[in-house]
């Protein structure tokens, strides 16, 4: 048991689930005394698979859970993918906006009450053990636990042109927009292994698709390679970076490289430019509030998601970099398991997708479920 402040104990129900599944945060029971009616109990700040599935079991342990999704992507990187076929529970593949959608209904079954705000800053008051929570709209909530549930994003490129054409060739999800450019000239930056499962997905779209890499070694699994080695569409140029993305008012139209070795520049025409350099932990608002590593990663005690700060917990992909939750765990099969310490890195099933084609957007308040459509026009 720990206490907080005059009032608040938080109670470890069952201390080995803490321990092996970071997102049952229903492990972390909040109690408390006294008059704190205008005190939240717990704000969860994040709705993919770890801020809904800790929203879901702190509503069933009878607590109301405030979840702040996120203004423009909630659902997390879910709402990226098409089909998910190996979800446990779903024989013929789930979506993933609806396997989004159906946790979120589930946690507010549940009793989870839902902003679609993103958080701009968090204090912690240490006397008290309150935080103040303030969100983009203004409003400003205080809670007695807070969990911190943001996953990652896409890392960028950071070089002209890229946020000119974001949405207009520039793209970091190909199964999301890999079909508007059915006989286009792709390229693809990046040398892990997302850069080859994208590359190899476009290629059944594009012209060509050209997979550009910094270094002459990659970190992708030796499988991918050869898959994309024997690709006659694909072309891997390596030692080799992106400059420039240049295009006119119809999107993309080209690239600028420069061969990192020989100092040589050469311009490859290309309408989809695919950014697959991997994530950054969406941690950058609790700066100087919990501890956070190098990579900006949240730093846990141990294999629990208790913080540096009391009250403060971290969960899923914004605390783990080895072991993506919404990635590894989602293909391992393994819904609300942010972390998976018993499955080796190297072990990955790949996902199969199927794009989707005859959706039109569909908003279901303002959760909006992302389709190739509305996915094409986001920045
Ligand atoms: P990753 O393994 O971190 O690879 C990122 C790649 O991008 C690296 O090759 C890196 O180059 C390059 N890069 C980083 N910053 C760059 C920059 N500013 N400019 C140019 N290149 C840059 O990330 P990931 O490929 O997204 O994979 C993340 C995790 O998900 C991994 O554990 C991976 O195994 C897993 N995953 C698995 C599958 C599957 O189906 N098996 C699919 C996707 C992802 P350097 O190598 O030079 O650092």
């Amino acid at each position: 048991m720990i206490r907080l402040g005059k009032h608040l104990i938080i109670r470890h129900k069952k201390k080995e689930c803490v321990k092996s599944c970071s997102a049952r945060l229903v492990a972390l029971v909040v109690r408390y005394s006294g008059n704190m009616s205008d005190l939240r109990d717990v704000i969860i700040v994040g709705s993919g698979p770890a801020g809904y599935t800790a929203a879901i079991y702190l509503g069933r342990a009878g607590f109301k859970p405030l979840v702040i999704a996120g203004a423009l992507t909630p659902g997390g990187q879910l709402v990226n993918t098409t089909e998910v076929e190996n979800f446990p529970g779903f024989p013929d593949g789930v979506m993933g906006p609806e396997l989004m959608d159906n946790m979120q209904r589930q946690a507010e079954k549940f009793g989870a009450e839902i902003v679609w705000d993103d958080v701009v800053s968090v204090s912690n008051n240490d006397v008290t053990g309150v935080k103040t929570v303030s969100v983009d709209q203004g409003d400003v909530f205080e809670t007695h636990a807070l969990i911190i549930a943001t996953g990652s994003e896409y890392r960028k490129l950071d070089i002209p042109g890229e946020a000119e054409y974001s949405g207009k060739g520039v793209s970091y999800c190909a199964t999301c927009d890999g079909f508007f450019f059915r006989d286009k000239p792709i390229i693809v930056v990046g040398g892990g292994d997302s850069a080859f499962t994208e590359a190899d997905f476009l290629s059944r779209f594009g012209s060509s698709v050209t997979l550009i890499h910094r270094r002459s070694e990659f970190r992708a699994s030796q499988i991918l390679v050869e898959r994309a080695q024997q690709n006659p569409k694909i072309t891997i140029v390596t030692d080799s970076v992106v400059e420039e993305i240049l295009g006119d008012d119809n999107g993309a139209q080209s690239v600028n490289i420069r061969n990192v070795i020989t100092g040589e520049t050469s311009t490859i025409a290309a309408n989809g430019i695919f950014v697959a350099i991997g994530h950054s932990p969406a941690t950058a608002f609790i700066d100087g509030i919990v501890q956070r590593d190098a990579g900006g990663y949240i730093q846990v005690d141990g294999a629990s998601t208790r913080t540096s700060t009391a009250g403060i917990f971290a969960a899923g992909d914004c605390v783990d970099s080895i072991y993506p939750s919404s990635d590894q765990c989602r293909r391992h099969g393994l819904p609300g398991r942010p972390r998976c310490p018993s499955l080796p890195p190297a072990v990955t099933l790949p996902i199969t997708v199927i794009p989707y084609k005859n959706l039109k957007n569909e908003r279901k308040g303002r959760h909006i479920l992302f389709t190739t459509v509305s996915l094409a026009k986001r920045p």
